[in-house]
């Protein structure tokens, strides 16, 4: 995963917004403690750190075209900068992953993994919580299948909600703790009228745009890629492909510390060769980039709704993207900074063509007009997988607010949610490293507010008393 924080001024906003203690200067230290960046020495110690459970470096290897890309860049008057979580936070840069030692690290390997040994802890697979049990307002504990069966885990201190900002709020709603009528309208016995839960759903929002180059379509991943990556690590495995690039980048409307443009780069990532041949030809029409200019403070809100009381229903999700008429505005932006790039010196080597995909519903604009490019945009949208802001926290003045600056469910007790549903606005960029940190503050919440000892440096630190104290238990057919 691409390790992007977010611009100090998206925590400085959500402080603004009535959430004391999620400041830049607040969350800093909870990104840091569970960070170990292999590449101290480059990035620096004023806002990373070593010795965390999360490894950060960059990938050893990159296809050479990164480069020519981040000539384009200058050539464009862009800066390139050595790290976007640094003080240089726009510009292009190969950005630092969330892997160790060339092999991807998901958050599960590098939290849970080390711990799974524990006594203490118990994770269920192949399980799926439906229901969050309350009783005199006060959450008790879960609901939840596990392999076909309906089991019940019992809380002594919390229940904690960290199914992602689709989950998080399609549980509360199961659970009885959201808008009053929707839950009526589904046969949902109201617990809790929570106004917020489901709404302020959000996104970042993207078009792919994609050229033919006239570099041979290899398949990347062959037995010699193989070797190497199994041996030493290394190789085009060892990869994310473009997709390590980026670039953050302020559009007119905003100012330059604090960017809502970022691009995403595709090509190259290992495609596997069925025969293992190196210099094996997917097909001889040449090989495919892609540059995704992303609008990354989306004003567009949209909402989520249970279809059915069913907890294995999917919800119905409203995008609701592009509503806001200078999110397109920006996307446009984005676009034409891509199509820019593209037609740069740096880049005419490649020869690179653009596949313009004609769309019936477009004809009627001429192609790469502004109107072009807002109608292929509506057409053709592309959501990130950065979806947030379904269980915003907020103060509780705000009728929207659903959990506190504490992640404490509004009215209802010893129930907190800590994912990315609970920021309530997106941050700037890619959203896997703050929903970790929202995790390590969520940790140090829990830890103080029961009492419990330990540093809130929940990654250096040894396990938290608290969970010798959870109760785990669960009856069959309850
Ligand atoms: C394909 C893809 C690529 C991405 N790449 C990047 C990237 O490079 N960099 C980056 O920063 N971000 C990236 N993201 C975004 C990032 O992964 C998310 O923002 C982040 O994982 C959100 O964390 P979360 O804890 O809110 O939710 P999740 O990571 O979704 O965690 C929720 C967990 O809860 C579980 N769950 C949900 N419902 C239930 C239930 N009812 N019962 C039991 N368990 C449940 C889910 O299985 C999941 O494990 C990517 C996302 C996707 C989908």
């Amino acid at each position: 995963m691409m390790y992007k924080r977010g611009h100090a001024k998206d925590f400085d906003n959500w402080e603004a917004m009535g959430n004391p203690g999620w400041g830049w200067r607040d969350v800093l230290p909870h990104f840091m403690c569970s960070e170990n960046n292999t590449e101290i020495n480059r990035v620096g110690r004023k806002y990373h750190s070593t010795g965390g459970l999360l490894t950060v470096e960059r990938f050893p290897w990159k296809p050479a075209i990164v480069d020519d890309i981040l000539a384009a860049a200058v050539e464009r008057g862009y800066s390139i900068s050595e790290d976007l979580n640094g003080d240089q936070i726009t510009g292009f840069s190969v950005a630092q992953t969330t892997s160790k030692n060339g092999v991807r690290v998901s958050s599960a390997g590098a939290f849970l993994r080390p711990v799974r040994e524990r006594r203490n802890l118990q994770i269920a697979l192949n399980a799926t919580a439906t229901k969050i049990i309350i009783e005199n307002q006060k959450a008790v504990g879960i609901q939840f299948y596990q392999n076909g069966e309906l089991r019940v885990a019992r809380a002594t201190k919390e229940v904690i909600a960290s199914g992602g900002a689709v989950n998080s709020p399609q549980l509360l709603l199961l659970s009885g703790i959201g808008p009053k009528e929707h839950l009526r309208a589904v046969n949902v016995t109201v617990v809790k009228d929570l106004p917020g839960v489901g709404e302020n759903l959000h996104n970042h929002v993207s078009h792919t745009l994609s050229w033919t180059i006239n570099q041979p379509n290899l398949y990347d991943l062959n037995w010699a890629a193989a070797t190497e990556y199994i041996a030493f690590h290394k190789g085009p495995m060892a990869s994310t492909g473009l997709s390590q690039l980026t670039g953050m980048l302020p559009s007119l409307y905003t100012t330059p510390d604090h960017p809502d443009i970022q691009l995403f780069f595709g090509g190259y990532q290992a495609a596997c060769a069925t025969t293992g041949e190196v210099g094996a030809l997917m097909n001889d029409n040449g090989r495919s980039i892609s540059i995704s200019p992303t609008m990354t403070q989306p004003r567009s809100k949209g909402n989520l709704r249970l279809a059915s009381n069913d907890p294995l229903a999917k919800p119905i999700i409203w995008g609701n993207y592009l509503s806001d008429p200078m999110d397109m505005e920006i996307l446009i932006q984005g676009i034409e900074i891509a199509l820019s790039l593209a037609n740069s010196s740096a880049m005419a080597k490649y020869n690179m063509t653009l596949n313009i995909n004609p769309l019936p519903a477009c004809s009627v604009y001429t192609p790469l007009s502004k109107d072009y490019w807002a109608c292929v945009v509506r057409q053709d949208t592309g959501p990130e997988n950065h979806q947030a802001g379904s269980c915003k926290m907020g103060p509780p003045h705000d009728p929207m607010a659903v959990v506190d600056n504490r992640l404490r469910v509004y009215g209802i007790r010893n129930l907190r949610v800590a994912d990315a549903s609970i920021m309530p606005q997106v941050t700037s960029s890619n959203t896997a490293a703050p929903s970790m940190m929202i995790g390590e503050k969520a940790a140090a919440y829990i830890k103080s507010d029961w009492g419990v000892g330990g540093t809130q440096w929940y990654g250096k630190a040894s396990p938290s008393p608290l969970w010798k104290n959870s109760h785990y238990n669960h009856w069959k057919n309850h």
